[in-house]
């Protein structure tokens, strides 16, 4: 178990930090709306209303003695950085930043963010993934041209194995799992067999993994 402290609790900071006790996290949620805080209270370990902008607040917090500390604050773009700078002062190790454009991203980085995300252009690619082909369920962007990508086994692979299939020396893709029902079966080997309704989770090259799903 681990614990985990989630600064904004809008929509995205609420959504990681509930996410993280159901998890099985311990979880220290922030906000300076005392509401938000109280829609949370019951939910999370601890959920304090603050403002992120004061050090002395983050101090107060034991900061440092967290495995991570997620800035969730959206549009005050100036809060989001200067917390971030000091968490990064206060030598919180693993710091995991929103930011709403790259450049933000950049800035966010410089100053001391381990990890960025950009919650809004993620799902925006997962929604497009999803709209483009109706068998892609869920899609892990790895760099411009290699994804990890969720899809319902298409009929051309039904009642094969991956022995036979080949797709690692037909398509350059790996399958890393095998979803049958309630069952994962994990780095399946050439004997797992592709059945109807079968998920495939693969890894590979974004031309590859079209020319797979169609
Ligand atoms: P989302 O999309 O996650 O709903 P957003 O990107 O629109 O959020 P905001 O609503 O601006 O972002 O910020 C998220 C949360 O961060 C809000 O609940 C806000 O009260 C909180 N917040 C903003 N500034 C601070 C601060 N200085 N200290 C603590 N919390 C803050």
């Amino acid at each position: 178990m681990g614990s985990y402290a989630v600064i904004g609790l809008g929509r995205f900071g609420a959504s990681v930090a509930t996410t993280l006790v159901s998890l099985g996290h311990e979880v220290l949620g922030v906000d300076k709306s005392q509401k938000k805080v109280q829609e949370l209270a019951d939910v999370l370990t601890h959920a304090a209303a603050a403002d992120a902008k004061d050090e002395e607040v983050l101090k107060s917090f034991g900061v440092r003695n967290f495995d991570g500390v997620v800035v969730a604050i959206g549009q005050d773009i100036e809060a989001n950085i200067l917390t971030t700078v000091m968490l990064s002062d206060l030598g919180v190790k693993n710091i995991i930043a929103k930011a709403q454009t790259e450049l933000h991203g950049q800035v966010l980085q410089r100053v001391g963010a381990t990890r960025i995300v950009y919650p809004e252009k993620d799902m925006g690619v997962k929604v497009a993934n999803n709209i483009s082909s109706e068998t892609i369920l869920d899609y892990i962007e790895l760099s411009s041209d290699h994804s990890i990508v969720e899809f319902i086994a298409p009929n051309k692979f039904i009642g094969k194995t991956l022995g036979k299939l080949n797709l690692r020396a037909k398509y350059g893709i790996s399958i890393l799992a095998i979803k049958k029902g309630n069952d994962i079966m994990v780095a399946p080997g050439a004997e797992g067999l592709i059945e109807q309704d079968d998920l495939l989770v693969v890894v590979g090259g974004n031309s590859a993994i079209n020319k797979c799903t169609r």
